[in-house]
């Protein structure tokens, strides 16, 4: 693919992150793999490769059993060099903050979740308490991935002092520190961590105490001038309605997050979803038929060929089967498979904020 207006020095760096990623997909895949994969020569290979170990980002594992054993050139495996490299990730969601230490690939090797609290001062002493819980790893921590509520700029739709926070963090803990939206962070941690990467367009789609949604296309996640594009929570779907935290009335979050729900009919959530009560099945019918529209028009515009759910609501697979079905109503385009529950959801707690540090620090950075 010709790249215009990229300088060698972009290049460079395109094609090293490329390489890092595609590892952190694949697990392991020797030089000609990957020369075959990103379309580029052996030399190029060699030389991306070379300066990847020197900088120790990834690392040679030895030949694959199957080659080790047929005469000739033998491919010797390469996979990431993520064992020691940790990143710190803070995750707000409206009702809760977890902090959470994971390797550069993802892997959780801890974590803790608190009751909300919005309180810089008591965020970065929380922060020092884990940090200090970690022992020794945290000698090999490359940041801190903070994922927020709304934008990132406190002013929209934000809970948390965004910027006050990363300049007390940076300040007391001595690590930088990358923010984004915890939304677009789960999107990206499907992108560098999970499956989703080839595909054209994807629109991942939030369902819990919050609403929200991120795109992403060709592989990248797209931001907006301002980091807020696709905030289908806000919505208006009821002009009616209460006022919503972004000081607008009847958005899809007041009408359908998951406490409005709980709120409306009275009942826990498996409650609502295996109730014979007639009125409740009515209740969560409509607030299905809600979101499956909000989401259905927000897919045509972006041209999605998946959406990826994820989100408090989406634990339970009948909810996920039956807002498939009703999107499928609205457009033909929705059927087989198009709509699943993403492959990370179960970790959706903290896996955002691994991926937010990791391609900021580890995946982006290379020397
Ligand atoms: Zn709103």
């Amino acid at each position: 693919m010709a790249q215009q207006g990229i300088n060698p020095k972009q290049i460079k760096s395109y094609n090293d992150t490329a390489l890092l990623y595609l590892l952190s997909s694949e697990g392991t895949l020797s030089r000609k793999a990957i020369s075959a994969k990103l379309g580029l020569t052996a030399a190029a290979v060699s030389k991306i490769t070379k300066r990847l170990i020197d900088c120790e980002k990834i690392e040679e594992l030895g030949v694959s059993a199957e080659d080790s054993e047929r005469v000739g050139r033998k491919e010797v495996l390469l996979s990431l060099k993520s064992a020691d490299k940790f990143c710190l990730g803070i995750t707000a969601e409206l009702d809760t903050v977890t902090y959470a230490l994971c390797d550069v690939s993802g892997k959780l090797i801890k974590s803790i979740s608190y009751d909300f609290f919005d309180d810089t001062d008591l965020i970065v002493e929380k922060t020092k308490e884990f940090l200090h819980s970690c022992g020794e790893l945290q000698g090999q921590l490359i940041g801190i991935g903070l994922c927020v509520v709304g934008s990132v700029k406190k002013d929209v739709f934000g809970v948390w002092d965004n910027e006050a926070l990363c300049t007390a963090l940076e300040r007391e803990l001595q690590l930088p520190v990358a923010i984004q939206n915890n939304v677009k962070a789960y999107a990206l941690a499907e992108l560098i961590f999970g499956d989703v990467s080839d595909v054209s367009s994807v629109l991942f789609f939030k369902w819990g105490n919050g609403i929200g949604s991120a795109v992403a296309v060709g592989g990248k996640l797209l931001l907006g001038t301002d980091y807020s594009l696709t905030e289908v929570g806000h919505y208006i779907v009821d002009p009616a309605g209460k006022r919503c935290r972004c000081g607008r009335f009847g958005c899809l979050e007041t009408v359908a997050s998951s406490n409005v729900i709980s709120a409306e009919t009275g009942l826990s959530l498996d409650d609502v979803v295996e109730s014979e009560d007639e009125r409740i099945i009515h209740i969560l019918e409509q607030k299905i038929d809600t979101v499956a529209l909000a989401l259905t028009n927000t897919a045509t515009i972006l041209n999605a060929n998946k959406i990826v759910l994820f989100g408090k609501m989406f634990e339970n697979s009948q909810i996920v089967e039956k807002l498939a079905r009703q999107c499928a109503r609205y457009n033909n385009n929705f059927k087989n498979n198009k709509i699943m529950r993403g492959d990370l959801s179960a970790k959706s707690a903290y896996i955002g904020a691994a991926a937010v540090c990791a391609q900021q620090f580890f995946f982006t950075e290379n020397e």
